[in-house]
């Protein structure tokens, strides 16, 4: 297929040229495990609808996307700025012909895109590598060469300490990569990137990844988002569970996210450490954080589980999420940690091991590569607690405020953001949104402060006022301190410890 895109404000103009019959809009996007329904956007076609994501059209048609999402998996357009990823924006008909992309941009803009130049438009051989693949353009757009072979496409000013620390883990992440196999790295890669209101996330494509981050997102975070949509261009990208199928109108289940994920966070925090791009508490904080989870009741979920059920509690995650699941990055980056650790008290390490990976890999072709390690992956197939009962071979685990007064609360401002299963506040009556309006006659502010043995509070639910007692009670533990075990010190080559602050109170 063949498109003229004209981005206008707000709206992106399309006059697309197929066979005649039909066109599908993707319903979600690789990389992305929710269903997006992309074809919402469409506001205009030329052409008759046979459902909600498929149009029957001429040989020739038109039609006119509302671009106006801020998503790095999705596409904006504004009077100088535009940013397309492929499935947000392209429909498809048959997925291995040529597609190609031609633009008409206003004066003085500069685009940024993968894709390949042919006659004067950006051409995919298949629909497959149009999905993966995204197009940047203003006349603001710079390059930011990281090296020969790697950029950062952005609008925004960036520092030199942040492109010299994603030079140092790009380095250390490409000798894994190359190990695999040396043509992966042979296509010159670009960072999309742009600071945004938005919480920081990233979506990754073969030779390309896009970045969104908050403006005051601190150079570490932003260094290890880095490094992790980097490394999918070997895991996920090249190596990718069998049944990870690309599919466009459907969910695709797999129970392997905990490793196409997880492990690639895990490699992402610790490329990003043992090539000095951040400090090791940076690491250590993030194995930590990624315990606190599975201290809830969610830690009963097991990480296969998780990565099944991503459309529908991952990516639609709510206020219950830590009563009732996992997180597979969580859960997949401790599995890392827990290979990797396995693998140097045998002599070796989990950068060495993904020579051995299938490129479609199942959860035997893992099981074999490890065999031999002494690495337990049925874990992924158990609650996912139990993994961090097996690190305690390696590292110390402990819970520091396990039996301390307790709640089972975690407010934002005065109003219940989330209420422990079986905790305190459990058992009193109190519910998500609930705002304490005042505890023992005081304000609600001082909930934290109180030291009786009961609290008396009134609330408004829906803004009706109710009166609780709530009986402080004992913590089951969620602040986790690790600290080094003599296999785990000889691994960091340093003695270690921290703690993770947990904000239930
Ligand atoms: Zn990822």
């Amino acid at each position: 297929m063949y498109f003229k895109v004209k981005p206008s404000h707000r709206y992106i103009k399309v006059e697309a040229e197929g066979v005649e019959g039909n066109v599908t809009f993707p319903v979600w996007l690789p990389g992305s495990y929710i269903l997006r329904e992309l074809e919402r956007n469409v506001v205009q076609i030329e052409g008759y609808r046979i459902s909600k994501n498929k149009f029957n059209v001429r040989e020739k048609f038109s039609y006119k996307v509302y671009a106006m999402s801020n998503d790095q998996r999705e596409a904006v357009s504004t009077s100088d700025y535009l940013f397309i990823n492929g499935p947000a924006v392209f429909p498809f008909q048959l997925f291995d012909e040529e597609y190609c992309v031609e633009f008409s941009l206003p004066e003085g803009w500069k685009l940024h895109t993968t894709l390949k130049e042919r006659g004067g438009a950006y051409c995919a051989d298949s629909y497959h590598e149009l999905a993966d693949s995204s197009f940047q353009a203003s006349p603001y757009l710079k390059e930011y060469e990281i090296d020969e072979g790697h950029s950062i496409s952005t609008i925004d000013e960036l520092n030199d300490d942040l492109i010299e620390r994603v030079r140092k883990v790009v380095k250390d992440e490409d000798k894994i990569i190359n190990s695999v196999n040396h043509s992966i790295t042979s296509h010159k890669y670009l960072f999309y990137f742009r600071f945004s209101t938005l919480p920081k996330g990233g979506i990754e494509h073969r030779d390309s990844s896009s970045i969104v981050a908050s403006w005051n997102a601190d150079v570490n975070s932003l260094t290890t988002l880095f490094a992790h949509e980097y490394f999918h261009r070997l895991n996920v990208k090249y190596l990718k569970p069998k049944d990870l199928e690309l599919n466009y109108e459907k969910e695709s289940y797999t129970t392997l996210l905990w490793f196409a994920e997880g492990v690639t966070d895990y490699i992402a925090y610790k490329s990003s450490w043992t090539s000095k791009a951040i400090p090791i508490s940076e690491f250590l904080k993030r194995i930590a954080s990624a315990i606190y989870p599975l201290t809830f009741n969610g830690g009963e979920m097991s990480l296969s589980e998780s990565s099944l059920t991503t459309w529908i509690k991952y990516y639609r995650r709510d206020e219950n999420f830590p009563n009732s699941a996992v997180s597979y990055y969580d859960g997949g980056l401790l599995m890392g940690l827990l290979i990797d650790l396995s693998l140097f008290k045998a002599g070796s390490k989990i950068e060495d091991i993904f020579k051995e990976i299938p490129r479609e890999y199942t959860f035997q072709d893992l099981e074999e590569v490890f065999t031999g390690y002494n690495v337990d992956l049925t874990l992924a197939n158990r609650p996912s607690r139990e993994i961090v009962e097996a690190l305690k071979d390696f590292i110390s685990v402990e819970l520091t405020d396990k039996g301390k007064p307790f709640l089972g609360l975690i407010m934002d401002g005065d109003t219940v953001a989330f209420v422990e299963d079986g905790s305190p506040a459990d058992l009193c009556g109190l519910c998500p949104n609930d705002k304490i309006v005042s505890v023992n006659g005081k304000a609600s502010d001082l909930i934290a402060k109180m030291d009786s043995k009961e609290l008396s509070l009134t609330i408004s639910r829906e803004g009706r006022l109710k009166e609780l007692k709530l009986k402080i009670g004992q913590s089951p533990g969620h602040k986790v301190k690790i600290s080094h075990k003599d296999v785990s010190k000889a691994w960091a080559g340093t003695d270690f410890s921290f703690e993770f602050d947990s904000k239930v109170m």
